[in-house]
């Protein structure tokens, strides 16, 4: 096998929910500069390195979800590694009256909304046969309905007025009939249709609306549910074209490209995050099965 070439070097992560040690811009370090990001799910995982990384960009951030502690905690560790403002706000995308509020805050303190980051979610792996009729419903809530709530509160209080960018986190799951997620392949799947359906309406409003769908990306509550350190173990990245998982990092620089002007003309369209894996990976059932029935999912 070649030696990776620079064009497939990762950038550097941290494994937690923690700001990077050092960061090296690839970007203008003022490319977001004066902006504001509402990011849903800017708490953890993924969502809170696109924060970071937007932050480092210039832009000041809101980051909401339910859980107040884990936004200001968040928010905290955010200010403090890049000097920038980050407001932390809980609401729940199920309910739009605490969108509403939460969105009304923001403008307050901050006058505009530029970006929006649909990053909150639920997953886990479950055959079809053992979902509930309630957790089917549920990742349909949070993920489908949630982005819909959240996108249609931005337009009305911001975007339509005065423009705007929605970046929607989806997967490809759906792609391939992923075992064990028929519920999220189905919630982001309509997530992507309905990013090309408002690309459509909110075009002339100069709103551009595009999803990101990350692959495997390691150091998240996501990787760890659904069996990332099982396959690293297993070697089964070796199947993945560019041999590896991918990193919160690689997923923050690609949403910072879809939400600045480098993609001013980009809209309605998915960029896919994930080294080639969904064209290569195994989708096998029986031993995705056996995974699950061994309870190891949650490790
Ligand atoms: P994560 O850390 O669990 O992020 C999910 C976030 O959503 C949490 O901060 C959670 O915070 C928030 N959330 C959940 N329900 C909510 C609700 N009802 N209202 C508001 N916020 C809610 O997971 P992650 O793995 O980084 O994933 C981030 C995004 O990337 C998700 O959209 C996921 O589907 C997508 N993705 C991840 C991977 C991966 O490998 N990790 C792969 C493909 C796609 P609270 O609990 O405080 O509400």
């Amino acid at each position: 096998m070649a030696e990776a070439g620079a064009a497939s070097w990762a950038p550097a992560d941290e494994e937690g929910d923690e700001c990077l040690r050092e960061y090296r811009h690839l970007l203008s370090p003022d490319i977001l500069s004066g902006q504001v990001a509402f990011i849903t799910g800017g708490g953890s995982g993924i969502g809170f390195r696109i924060a970071e990384i937007f932050m480092r960009h210039g832009c000041r951030t809101v980051i909401a979800s339910r859980s107040q502690q884990r936004v200001a905690e968040a928010s905290k560790k955010l200010v403090a590694a890049t000097g920038q403002q980050c407001l932390p706000l809980s609401l729940d995308v199920r309910q739009p009256p605490t969108i509403v509020s939460a969105v009304e805050e923001a403008l307050k303190e901050f006058k505009r909304i530029d970006i929006l980051v649909n990053g909150a979610a639920g997953n886990f792996l479950c055959p079809a046969s053992a979902l509930s009729f309630n957790a089917f419903k549920t990742v349909i809530d949070i993920d489908t309905i949630g982005t819909f709530n959240t996108s249609k509160v931005l337009f009305e209080k911001y975007f339509r007025d005065h423009g705007g960018v929605i970046v929607n986190i989806t997967a490809t799951l759906s792609y391939r009939g992923q075992a064990l997620q028929v519920h999220a392949g189905a919630a982001k799947a309509a997530i992507d249709a309905m990013t090309r359906h408002l690309a459509v309406e909110w075009g002339p409003n100069n709103v551009r609306v595009n999803s990101l769908a990350p692959g495997p990306i390691s150091g998240t509550e996501g990787y760890r549910r659904l069996g990332g350190k099982f396959a690293e173990k297993s070697s089964l990245f070796a199947t993945i074209p560019l041999q590896r998982a991918g990193n919160k990092t690689e997923i923050a620089h690609s949403t910072l490209y879809l939400a600045s002007p480098l993609s001013s003309y980009v809209t309605g369209t998915t960029l896919v995050v994930d080294g080639g894996s969904w064209l290569t990976s195994a989708n096998n059932f029986a031993a995705m099965l056996d995974f699950w029935a061994a309870g190891t999912n949650a490790n």
